[in-house]
């Protein structure tokens, strides 16, 4: 059996290589590393995917939430809703640009942002949402967009774990992820479902005037060189990612399908297991499973160390809500404000997940989880 690793990413590579080979060769070969071809190719490659007009490549996923904010024009102390059960960058960019970040409470089964929470938190200082479409599962778009429209405040998708998932809204039409919201923001760490081989971002948005502040804050402000028409950052794809991902984007549908694939094979044998909450798969969501996350009786810390000692690796997403975090302290929050992100923080476990797991690899995992689970009913 192959090495069990929460992410393959080196069987993912050889599965591909001459082609990521013969792309990074030429990027060398033309020197230009910066902005090359790559870039621009790449960048309507993931719009036509995404169905947006406009996608702005960047740095890093965490760049693409501030620069989104940044492109609003938001002023210092203005108010923007998230949710607390989520990786840090969503909430690290509202107070690095002097904002403050409200957050409010999660669903128990989806683990994403409460739509009916997120109402009682507007104040006349509201500017945004950022519902982030968690462990590859669309937050409950429908209800945000009409609370966000009803209230005059713009929504931003942080879509880094699902790219290539899609919500269904009521009326029946299906979206992807990243096109709902008005900025949706992405990123290609090498471990998402869109990952390349380093750092990297994008952000994506069917509005041409914020697709245009969007371009020109993150090259420094500027659409011509040395003249700066805003105050900018420096956020740019490498031309070497930008060529990886575009042969990954190719092949994104296929490793999501796997993904969803093993996640089916894991529900098959957990599902009727009283101990274990399998992840629950909303009715309006294409779920991608960046992560297949599960709770289960007598503790996922013993179930960790039970499944290391058995070589199998986990991982806890996430184990403290943000609005307990110490550097999140300063806005006031305190244990209980969150029941619901806080239970889940302290019960969730995610198992491996990724494109390449096989059967066999499968069946490994799944046998263990049992033989501890059997043991705590
Ligand atoms: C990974 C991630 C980010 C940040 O992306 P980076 O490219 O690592 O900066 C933001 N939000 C969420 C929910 C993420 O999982």
């Amino acid at each position: 059996m192959r090495k069990i690793q929460m992410v393959d990413l080196s069987t993912q590579y050889h599965n591909m290589k001459d082609e990521v080979d013969q792309a990074l060769q030429a990027v060398i070969d033309s020197c230009g590393f910066i902005n090359g071809g790559p870039v621009k190719e790449f960048a309507k490659d993931l719009a036509s995917y995404l169905q947006v007009a406009h996608v702005t490549p960047c740095g890093n996923g965490t760049d693409a939430l501030q620069i989104a904010l940044m492109a609003l024009d938001v002023q210092p102390g203005d108010e923007v809703i998230t949710t607390p059960f989520t990786f840090v960058s969503t909430a690290e960019v509202i107070a690095l640009l002097q904002l403050k970040p409200v957050f409010v409470d999660i669903q128990p089964d989806t683990y994403n942002i409460d739509p009916e929470a997120i109402e009682a938190a507007i104040t006349t200082r509201t500017k945004a949402i950022i519902p982030v479409h968690l462990f590859g599962q669309a937050a409950d778009m429908a209800p945000i967009m009409a609370i966000a429209q009803k209230h005059g405040i713009a929504v931003i998708e942080d879509n880094a774990q699902a790219t290539g998932g899609r919500y269904t809204f009521p009326d029946g039409n299906e979206q992807m992820l990243g096109s709902i919201g008005d900025i949706g923001c992405t990123s290609f760490y090498p471990t998402k479902n869109l990952g390349g081989y380093g750092d990297g971002g994008a952000l994506s948005t069917n509005s041409s005037s914020l697709a245009n502040a969007i371009h020109l804050i993150a090259n420094h402000g500027s659409d011509r060189k040395y003249y700066y028409d805003a105050i900018g950052v420096n956020s740019r794809l490498d031309t070497m990612q930008a060529a990886i991902l575009q042969s990954k984007l190719k092949r994104l549908d296929t490793y999501n399908a796997n993904r969803r694939k093993a996640a089916d094979a894991y529900d098959a044998i957990f599902s009727d297991h009283d101990a274990i909450t399998i992840p629950y798969r909303a009715p309006y969501a294409y779920h991608v499973f960046h992560q297949y996350t599960i709770r289960i009786a007598g503790g996922r810390d013993a179930l960790q160390t039970y499944l290391g000692e058995h070589d199998i690796p986990s991982m806890v997403y996430y184990p403290v809500p943000l609005h307990i975090s110490k550097a999140y302290a300063k806005y006031g929050y305190t244990s209980g404000d969150f029941p619901v992100a806080e239970e889940m923080a302290t019960s969730v476990i995610s198992l491996p997940m990724h494109s390449e797991l096989d059967h066999e690899q499968i069946e490994y995992i799944t046998s263990h989880v049992l033989a501890y689970a059997n043991n705590k009913i």
